[in-house]
């Protein structure tokens, strides 16, 4: 679909989905004192940015006025939003100017000079490294740098370090779909495009409340025309996306494999599905479809608790549907089964040929503004640019692009962040460098995480905020920018990069963590060997595009130039490609190769399987987390936005009528709720038909009602995404 076309769903907008933006309807009365909060908060200047908060990429204007951001509009040019943002977008230049922002590096609570931290840091490192080996110090990183951080900081864990022991954050919330899709297709990588939600048929979310985790996209689902056009939402939750729904399908936690392989059966027994293409781009399909038999209505009706018409009719709208948009997020991934129900996802994309087709695929909906950057370019889950560890080959091509010999590139990952916090437990990690996330909120069974963090000899945390809960454990704070501060790449979900620009300074002595990155390689005297002649990020964006060149995720055509003219491009975008497509939406495999060696994609039989904690006569509700529209993950950022804190001021708990009057609780009372692994002492009951019986839901932003003294430390096998969705916990009256 042309620029102009895919530009017009957008411009209907405003009327589709009710917005009114008359001059009358926004008028204000001309008072002296709204006359000089206009003044305070009118850009002398708008700079143009992406926003620094959730995956899909919005393109903004940042306003400021005498060094200071004021204010923040949408980028009217943006091909991802067309100039709207939603709550947090609205409000993200608030968290800039926060009292609690880092200012200078704080070693064992005292300011201290860069030049003394660093020193500080590199020869704890080091000297823990010379005792006890170099894995032992371990890297936990995020999804909120610009990809030039990524790709700076992979080169100088693996080539200044020297530990393999480095992940991301971004294990906690996309590592299953990044398996997935490697079992399945071979490589990492999202296939479709925003575009195919309003070009689609049926549109399938499964585990993902797009209303409140990512706004924006409700908007292609409302630029869809197509009068017949379904909306499928499976999800335990009656969530605000649930509420749109053409079908909602409120099935019984953990039964989402069931539910695929309820309708790939009755796809398979009435025949609708692509013989010529299974035979021609894939391998394992009769394997799996052996596995599908038991998958009956009747069964999958007793596992998920959906009324087998339901099953019938959800698996004819998918059958009739020429394009099948099936949509993912936390609801899949945060099991310690995700990575097979994105198997199971796949298998069904594949079976009806919906994949790499204008409408069709399989389609994960990330978390962070650049979790997919940190994917593609940094040394965690694989090389830069979707190389593998395991093949010699790759590392061969590592070796050579570095200009290092080839034993300095491991042949296999280190732990990934669930187990270097459990190799910290045991000992065997004794130092741990943390950047710009805040585990002491977000990282599951908190009790276990505390314990083995009390263990370490030296801990740094890396942030632009101080104190969190998690700087206020560490040896040694050290301060960075954040978004608006510095500048680099994001990519969002659908492959789209965009460009993030400083706008203003960052407060006190904190600098980017790129440079800080260089400072810390100056200090190990290893910064003509890993970075030769660089200055600035865009030294680290032309190495980085040169080492994509070729690869799945080739950015070798893209300029800041480019970036700055159009506003995003969706990779791959090779090195001489004609400029006039950069907006165009580009998909992965419409050729029908794959990424595997065979060049053909893999079926998976994927069996239903218990959660790990199944609820007793004890413990008898089922605990959901999720999130907000109006908060950010931990809330370092959104608790210093007074709007947003007073949309959403405290967590609560939703419980279902029925259960709230077999406990004798009441709506707006304080409930303590309890897991074999700790408690939230006081918490705010909501009673509510959002959540069925039997199950409970909390938001896990806030810190002093932390849904994570709660979850359980239970990982994906193949992912090591940790179990969020479903622990066992009991409810009763708070003191
Ligand atoms: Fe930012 Fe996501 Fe909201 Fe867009 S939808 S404005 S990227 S938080």
């Amino acid at each position: 679909m042309g620029n102009s076309i895919h530009k017009s769903l957008f411009a209907r907008l405003p009327a589709i989905i009710g917005l009114d933006h008359s001059p009358e309807k926004y008028s204000y009365a001309n008072t002296e004192e709204w006359g000089v909060i206009a003044k305070e908060k009118t850009a002398e200047k708008w700079v143009r940015t992406t926003c620094g908060y959730c995956s899909v990429g919005c393109g903004m204007y940042i306003g400021v006025r005498d060094g200071k951001a004021v204010s923040v509009k949408g980028d009217p040019n943006h091909p991802v939003n067309y100039g709207k943002l939603c709550p947090k977008g609205l409000a993200e230049h608030h968290f800039l100017n926060a009292a609690d922002r880092a200012k200078f590096p704080i070693l064992h609570g005292s300011r201290v000079s860069w030049n003394e931290a660093l020193n500080v840091m590199v020869q704890q490192f080091t000297a823990v490294q010379k005792k006890y080996g170099n894995n032992s110090l371990g890297v936990i990183s995020t999804g909120q740098l610009v990809t030039e951080e990524f790709y700076t900081l992979g080169k100088l864990v693996q080539l200044g370090f020297n530990t393999r022991n480095y992940d991301g954050n971004t294990t906690l919330c996309m590592a299953s779909a990044v398996a997935g899709y490697k079992r399945s297709f071979g490589s990492d990588g999202p296939p479709g495009a925003y575009e195919d939600m309003a070009l689609a048929d049926c549109i399938f979310l499964i585990g993902a409340n797009i209303a409140d985790n990512h706004p924006i996209l409700t908007c292609w689902l409302a630029a869809n025309e197509n009068p017949n056009k379904h909306l499928i939402v499976a999800d335990p939750r009656a969530t605000k996306t649930a509420q749109l729904a053409d079908t909602y399908l409120p099935l019984k936690p953990r039964s989402d494999v069931a539910l695929l392989n309820g309708i790939m059966h009755l796809l398979i027994r009435n025949g609708t599905f692509n013989k010529e293409f299974i035979a021609a781009h894939t391998t394992g399909f009769e394997e799996f479809v052996r596995s599908l038999e038991a998958y009956t209505p009747e069964n999958v009706s007793a596992t998920t608790g959906l009324p087998t018409q339901v099953l019938y009719k959800s698996a004819s709208v998918i059958a009739q549907a020429k394009a099948l948009f099936v949509g993912w997020s936390m609801g899949v991934n945060h099991s310690d089964q995700g990575t097979e129900t994105v198997n199971a996802i796949n298998n069904l994309c594949l079976m009806t040929q919906n994949v790499g087709r204008a409408g069709a695929s399989p389609f994960s909906i990330t978390g962070q503004c650049n979790a997919m950057g940190t994917r593609e370019s940094s040394c965690t889950g694989s090389l830069p640019g979707y190389r593998k560890y395991e093949s010699a080959a790759d590392r061969a091509d590592m070796a050579r692009l570095w200009s290092v010999d080839i034993s300095e590139i491991p042949d296999k990952r280190g732990y990934a962040y669930p187990d270097i916090i459990e190799a910290i437990m045991q000992g065997e990690i004794k130092a741990l460098w943390v950047i710009a996330t805040n585990p002491l909120v977000s990282f599951p069974n908190q009790k276990f995480l505390k314990d083995a963090l009390s263990r370490l000899e030296f801990f740094v945390v890396q942030d632009c905020f101080h104190p969190t809960p998690t700087t206020e454990l560490a040896d040694l704070v050290l301060p960075a920018a954040v978004w608006g501060e510095k500048e680099g790449t994001y990519t969002n979900s659908e492959r789209r990069v965009s460009k993030a620009n400083k706008a203003i300074n960052p407060p006190g002595e904190a600098m980017s963590d790129f440079d800080i990155f260089l400072e810390i390689a100056r200090k190990l005297g290893v910064v003509e060997k890993i970075y030769p002649g660089w200055r600035n990020v865009g030294d680290a964006f032309d190495e980085w595009k040169q080492v994509s060149k070729g690869r799945l995720c080739d950015y070798s055509g893209i300029t800041y130039d480019l970036l700055d003219k159009v506003g995003g491009v969706q990779w791959p975008f090779k090195e001489g490609e004609d400029l006039s497509t950069a907006q165009s939406p580009r998909r992965l495999y419409g050729d029908g190769v794959f990424q595997h060696d065979d060049g053909r994609a893999k079926f998976f039989p994927v069996e239903n399987k218990n959660m790990p904690e199944m609820p007793n006569d004890e413990y008898p509700f089922v605990l959901n987390t999720g999130r907000t529209v109006e908060h950010w993950h931990t809330m370092t950022k959104t608790a210093n936005v007074e709007i947003l804190q007073k949309l959403s001021p405290e967590a609560w708990v939703e419980m279902n009528p029925t259960d709230a009057e077999r406990l004798g609780l009441k709506q707006g009372e304080s409930v303590r709720v309890v897991s074999r692994r700790g408690s939230i002492e006081k918490i705010a009951l909501r009673v509510t038909e959002i959540i069925g019986a039997g199950q409970i839901f909390i938001p896990f932003h806030w810190f002093k009602t932390n849904a994570n003294n709660l979850t359980i430390n239970a990982f994906d096998p193949y992912s090591r995404e940790p179990n969020y969705k479903q622990a066992a916990v009991k409810v009763e009256k708070a003191e």
